[in-house]
């Protein structure tokens, strides 16, 4: 519709009327509701506003209803002005994408345009801050507001940058060509783009006779490589796992009057039929939920309410709170004194240390093992089964136990857990529980030369169907691994196979660093029964190297990177000096550890003797905090 000069004039006295009354501050009496509740203190229009918004304060929902007022007196303009005001604009700006580029409109004619029904893509990138500003639009809600997923997200960018605290931080997070769809309402909110975490691959493992290649998602070098030197041991005889439990747990707090009537409610769980009363309940709450048992804890007037359900291909926390509500309803029913206090109680336990998971199991219950025969343990793993034996009992067993820990007797089960977790999206957080582990080593075959690995996680809390694992690279991931999505033969597979992958790779990795640490031991050894003072000093350099190295990449503070530095460039100067020691002189064939840890002697020529090159032993790659 054309719009003509006298109607411009009119239009633009109109908006000069209320920049005016901006000016003296007294604009929102006369133009807003009176019952908008928005105070006199409102930013003005048409001017850059001071940032007031806050990431994540969802309180700003409560003015939500206020901003849909407060655009009352633009709204109620009859359809004609508005239009005339639409054209008017479009005669005015230059064009980018229908988008204002001129300098911010004033406040009002923003909130017209964000009320209307095409305006909102016309509004400059400042003009919905300003709009943000004067909580016409919920920061968080920004993606719906402008109707576009990257733009919102680049808009939130623009208004953390004028945060004092994070200027400057956000450049270097990037934003651009990510599929923000599956993250909207589903994995994170107030987005400001994603972190890119480098992925590398482990493998081939050979699990159960088939090959896998694992992604691990990392930040922390050496990790893959000693992972994928831990799969490559296994590769002549295999891993071989199995799924021995399964349920995912939530264990709400109730209270009762007294002790005694908890006493009551627990003793009525136990009984069979009243179990299967809340059972029918439960199940009938999703296609894939199946309470196993009810678990009750009593402390006082307290009961925790421990539910253990299958959950499908679904890691279950959704399900089973689903469940979970239903079946408190039920015994509401007959508890009518019974007070919900929370639907989590902590006996569950998610994302916590605590001893339950570790005796009860959490999620699937696996046990791997493995048989590496003797070649693999000295030519691949440089190592003895007998050392390796030995530092197990010490470190994983005695040292854990003298810690204090719970279900920490392994070397660094969280390691190989978490990037797998972070790869495939599953919730990182529950690295805590997943890893859970006992790693147990024993002489094998018939010299007690092959070694025998296990390891026990009774409590992989994974999933391939829902959370993160919704995300098209995090999905990819698990396509890799052949269990993506649900499993419509058998539901549950995917996600009991995902879990002995897990604990298959924890397998690889715990042989990997224990093997590196018992390598370790294993020069400190022979350099005590044989070496000459010359070699001595040339090993004993090399192992302050190796040291060094390892110092350096457990550091996980800030400055990490430049003692990261320094201390490389002291291994470089250490290897530069070792450069004349040979291979050979370092660990001769004929001085190979038999089982029982005894120097013994063979031929130059045996194939199966372990050698140890200076460079390979500088680049052991399991340098990492354990
Ligand atoms: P979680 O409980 O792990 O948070 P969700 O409940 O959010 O997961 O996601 C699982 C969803 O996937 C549920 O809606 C469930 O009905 C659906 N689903 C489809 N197939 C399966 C399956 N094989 N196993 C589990 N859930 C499945």
């Amino acid at each position: 519709m054309p719009v003509n000069a006298k109607e411009i004039e009119i239009l633009l006295n109109r908006n000069n009327l209320c920049a005016e009354k901006n000016n003296v501050n007294d604009y929102h009496d006369t133009c807003s509701s009176p019952d908008s509740g928005i105070s006199k203190s409102r930013p003005s229009s048409g001017s850059v506003t001071p940032i007031t918004f806050s990431i994540g304060d969802h309180s700003e929902s409560d003015d939500e209803g206020d901003s849909e007022d407060s655009g009352l007196v633009m709204k109620t303009e009859n359809a004609e002005t508005q239009t005339m005001l639409e054209n008017l604009k479009i005669s005015q700006k230059e064009e980018m994408d229908g988008r204002w580029t001129g300098p911010p409109r004033p406040l009002e004619e923003c909130i017209n345009l964000l009320h209307s029904d095409v305006g909102v893509k016309q509004l400059s990138d400042e003009e919905v801050i300003n709009l943000v500003n004067a909580k016409h639009i919920p920061a968080y809600q920004l993606e719906k507001a402008v109707q576009d997923l990257e733009r919102g997200v680049a808009i939130r960018r623009k208004l953390s940058c004028m945060q004092k605290d994070i200027k400057g931080a956000t450049p270097d997070i990037p934003y651009k060509n990510y599929d923000y769809t599956m993250v909207q309402g589903a994995c994170c909110e107030n987005v400001i783009g994603y972190i890119p975490i480098p992925v590398g691959i482990a493998g081939p493992l050979k699990m159960d006779g088939k090959l896998h290649y694992v992604p691990m998602a990392t930040t922390e070098g050496c990790l893959v490589a000693s992972t994928n030197r831990g799969c490559r041991a296994f590769m002549q005889t295999g891993v071989r796992t199995r799924v021995v439990h399964e349920g995912m747990s939530r264990a709400p707090v109730v209270r009762f009057p007294s002790a005694m009537r908890a006493a009551e409610a627990m003793l009525w769980l136990g009984e069979s039929e009243n179990f299967e009363e809340v059972k029918q309940s439960f199940d009938a709450s999703s296609r894939f939920a199946r309470l196993i048992k009810i678990h009750p804890r009593i402390a006082g007037r307290y009961l925790f309410i421990r539910f253990v359900a299958k959950t499908g291909d679904a890691m279950g926390m959704n399900m089973i709170s689903k469940g979970t509500e239903v079946a408190l309803q039920v015994l509401q029913n007959h508890f009518h004194d019974m007070e919900i206090l929370a639907l989590s109680g902590n006996v569950c336990t998610d994302k916590k240390p605590s001893a339950i998971n570790w005796l009860e199991g959490r999620g699937k219950s696996v046990v791997s093992e493995a048989i590496v025969p003797a070649n693999i343990v000295e030519n691949v793993l440089k190592t003895t089964t007998a050392a390796l034996v030995e530092l197990n009992i010490a470190k994983n067993l005695v040292g854990s136990a003298a810690a204090g820990s719970i279900g920490g007797f392994n070397a660094h089960a969280a390691n190989i857990v978490t990037a797998i977790y972070i790869a495939c999206g599953q919730d990182p957080a529950q690295n805590v529980c997943s890893s859970n582990c006992m790693t147990i080593m024993e002489p094998s075959g018939e010299d007690g030369r092959d070694l025998f690995i296990s390891c026990t996680m009774p409590s992989i809390e994974c999933g391939t169907i829902g959370g993160g694992t919704i995300l098209p690279p995090q999905a990819a991931c698990l396509e890799m691994l052949g269990v993506k999505g649900a499993n419509a033969d058998n539901p549950g597979e995917n996600a009991r196979t995902f879990a002995r992958i897990v604990s298959a790779a924890v397998l690889a990795g715990e042989l990997s660093l224990m093997s590196a640490l018992a390598a370790g031991h294993l020069v400190k050894s022979h350099l005590k029964h044989n070496r000459s003072a010359t070699l001595l000093s040339a090993i004993a350099l090399e192992q302050q190297a190796a040291n060094l190295k390892i110092t350096s990449e457990s550091i996980q503070e800030p400055q990490s990177r430049s003692s990261k530095t320094s201390s490389e460039k002291v291994v470089q100067s250490i290897k530069s000096k070792l450069t004349p020691v040979s291979s050979s002189t370092i660990l001769k064939p004929e001085n190979t550890l038999n089982t029982k840890g005894e120097a013994i002697k063979r031929s130059p020529s045996s194939k199966s003797s372990p050698v140890i090159t200076t460079m390979e032993f500088l680049s052991v790659p399991d340098c990492k905090q354990t």
